[in-house]
């Protein structure tokens, strides 16, 4: 038995490889005891581990395990999830909305960091906690598709106000811009604020993805991580921004998979 293990900011993700198949399990990163405690009972599994807490892992388990950077590892994942789905793209960017978001450009097999930013996953749950006292991550993406985020953003057609827009006027002028102007008439509910939460965190990822696609000359954008786990409001934040901007975006599969897959691979 193979054992790739990412573990992350937030969450461990597992993939186990027995008999040429693939099984996948996350756990929280907070409970890496458990993690390590079941390792011990698989002590001849080969382990291969990557992620900000690998480090600390392997000081728990008794297995010698391979270890793999982050960011070759999460390519190495990425390239064969793209040939599981027959997607045979070479130049491209990824985005990786973890807890925080790093931002890789990928041509002739080679990946190298374009960038980042600290919207993702991580502000995705602090700001909604902060603003509802939510903090179930399945709540948040269930009560974000009842939200109406024009009482609190400000788009580029509030504006002009009917009149001929520059650039499209479904486009956020100021994410959180028209809160004030609706003070007085609506009672922000929590839906309300959680759906800015995850544009203004969609909006971002989205516009800091498409600098480094353009910047580099890449048609593609592939988007992976547990931020857009049964969240259809960031995917499509996502997806209706990128291809608002001429770029054509992926979401893989089990993306949030890709470090825990390639360590596996890379060992
Ligand atoms: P990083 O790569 O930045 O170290 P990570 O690898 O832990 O972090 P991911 O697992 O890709 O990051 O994504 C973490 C995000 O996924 C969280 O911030 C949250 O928004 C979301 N998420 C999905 N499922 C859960 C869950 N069950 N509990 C908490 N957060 C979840
Ligand atoms: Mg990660």
């Amino acid at each position: 038995m193979k054992i790739g293990i990412d573990a992350g900011g937030t969450l461990i993700k597992i993939a186990i490889l027995e008999n040429d198949k693939f099984t996948f399990r996350k756990q929280l990163s907070t409970e890496i005891d458990e993690v390590a405690e079941w390792l011990k009972t698989v002590p001849d599994a080969q382990v291969a581990l990557t992620g900000g807490k690998a480090t600390y892992l392997q000081s728990l388990i008794p297995q010698n395990a391979f270890q793999s950077i982050e960011f070759d590892a999460t390519f190495r994942g990425i390239q064969s999830f793209l040939i599981e789905m027959n997607l045979d793209i070479s130049k491209f960017v990824f985005s990786n909305v973890g807890t925080g978001t790093s931002i890789h450009f990928v041509d002739n097999g080679k990946q190298i960091r374009a960038g980042g930013t600290g919207a993702g996953g991580g502000m995705m749950m602090g700001l909604s906690y902060l603003l509802t006292g939510k903090e179930d991550f399945d709540e948040i993406v269930t009560i974000a598709k009842e939200g109406n985020r024009d009482i609190i953003d400000l788009k580029v057609k509030h504006i002009y106000k009917g009149d001929k827009t520059p650039i499209p006027g479904e486009l956020t002028a100021a994410n959180f811009g028209n809160v004030l102007h609706n003070k007085d008439t609506e009672n922000f509910s929590d839906a309300d604020k959680i759906a800015s939460v995850l544009g203004i965190v969609g909006e971002t990822v989205t516009t800091v993805s498409i600098h480094a696609a353009r910047e580099f000359g890449a048609e593609y954008v592939v988007y992976i991580g547990s931020s857009f786990l049964n969240n259809t409001l960031l995917r499509d934040i996502v997806m209706n921004y990128t291809v608002l901007r001429n770029f054509k975006p992926y979401f893989i599969e089990n993306g949030e998979y890709s470090g825990a897959v390639g360590t596996l691979r890379l060992m």
